[in-house]
């Protein structure tokens, strides 16, 4: 018998992680559920509505077909990227070529994350938004590459200052992450910040990569914009889009990456050695999802938007400083005067029975907001907005 037995150290890049921002609240939600009270869960952006019931009844009929058991192609099967293909082309007028432009992805985060294998060499530099979905700085980091953190600030409507970048920053980067329709801020980027990153990307050899998780998920104000339609963006981009948000399907884990022939290429090697692409039978239930887009889409839009009007016109009645560009399923609003992020978000929680989101977990600059996910009926979002509205 071995008398003294030993494990294996864990990799230093893990051993450094910080808390997954989920999991911390988790403990503490599950702290508050324990002793019996009404929680309303607002923290995760998580659609709460089911997937629509043509895109459930096409997978189901696709697991039949045994063809589609065995591996798939890792790329993607050509109907799916050839869909895909289409839908962009509907939405922006874009051409793309389904063979060496567009890339099948496991869910966009799966995208994300590998896409600084592909790019990054240990020392390099990767421009990250702050606040932002942490898998930028994460993934980077994971492969010794040094994330360098962009502010959003409110004074400039959530987009990074690209012009206060250094130019020998910009030299040493090979990948700048933006996300417009923004998480957590909810802002929406227009065209001349677009033209100015594609400009800046062109410039010093940085690759652009959008994610455009929020792409289908705006009240109709303003429409949130592609990279790729704008003037040069498809030869510096890869933009990253998910049938997540836009149809209820976070659980399938079904996205595409589509823009430059060589970003979508050298991502396709990294999977290539990596996974062995999405089920086939689920990129079939994509095709369905894709050429039902237009009826949906409607369908959403009128369900969060309505959700967004109840809890804003509450929210801003009381005092609270909320900002709205009417996209994604999120609202950011400042804390009251004398809370940090965390401080509100404990109270909010033990004392309304409401789980939101701070804004510092999602980088620095998010420190003095938090975020509410319209991912629960109406009546419960206006229950859960007139509670916070009482705390303060
Ligand atoms: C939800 C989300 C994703 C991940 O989407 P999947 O396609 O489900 O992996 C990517 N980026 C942002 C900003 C998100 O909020």
């Amino acid at each position: 018998m071995v008398t003294k037995m030993k494990t294996a150290k864990v990799a230093e890049r893990i051993r450094t992680l910080p808390p997954y921002l989920f999991a911390t609240i988790d403990e503490l939600k599950n702290e508050v559920k324990k002793s019996g009270v009404d929680l309303i869960d607002l923290g995760i952006g998580d659609p709460d509505l089911p997937t629509p019931i043509e895109i459930v009844k096409s997978m189901q009929k696709a697991t039949k077909d045994s063809s589609n058991h065995r591996y798939p192609s890792y790329q993607g099967s050509f109907d799916f990227r050839n869909s895909c293909a289409k839908y962009v082309k509907k939405r922006i007028g874009v051409n793309l070529d389904p063979d060496k432009e567009v890339l099948a992805l496991i869910g966009s985060k799966e995208g994300i994350a590998h896409l600084p294998l592909a790019f990054v060499d240990p020392g390099d530099k990767v421009l990250v938004p702050d606040p932002g979905y942490p898998v930028y700085a994460i993934a980077t980091r994971f492969y010794g590459g040094e994330p360098v953190m962009m502010p959003l600030l409110e004074e400039n409507n959530f987009l990074p200052d690209l012009d206060k970048i250094k130019a020998k920053t910009w030299n040493q980067s090979k990948i700048l992450f933006l996300n417009y329709p923004n998480n957590p801020t909810g802002a929406l980027a227009d065209e001349s910040f677009f033209k100015l990153a594609i400009e800046k990307c062109a410039k010093y050899g940085v690759l652009l990569a959008h994610d455009a998780a929020y792409f289908e998920v705006y009240s109709g104000r303003k429409r949130p914009l592609s990279v790729l339609e704008i003037e040069g963006g498809k030869d510096v981009s890869i933009e990253f889009f998910s049938h997540s948000k836009s149809y209820n399907m976070t659980g399938w884990r079904l996205g595409f990456a589509a823009g430059a022939e060589y970003a979508i290429q050298t991502l396709g090697r990294v999977k290539n050695n990596v996974d062995s692409g999405a089920f086939t039978a689920i990129q079939q239930a994509g095709i369905t999802a894709n050429e039902m887009l237009a009826k949906h889409r409607n369908d959403l839009r009128k369900v969060y938007s309505n959700r967004r009007k109840a809890a804003i016109r509450v929210l801003k009645k009381a005092g609270f400083d909320v900002f709205d560009d009417g996209a994604t399923f999120y609202v950011w609003i400042k804390t009251p005067e004398g809370y940090t992020s965390s401080e509100f978000t404990m109270k909010a929680l033990e004392e309304a029975h409401v789980v939101v989101t701070p804004g510092n977990g999602f980088g620095e600059s998010g420190e003095g907001y938090f975020r509410l996910a319209l991912c629960a009926t109406e009546k419960r979002i206006s229950e859960a907005v007139a509670r916070l509205v009482k705390l303060v």
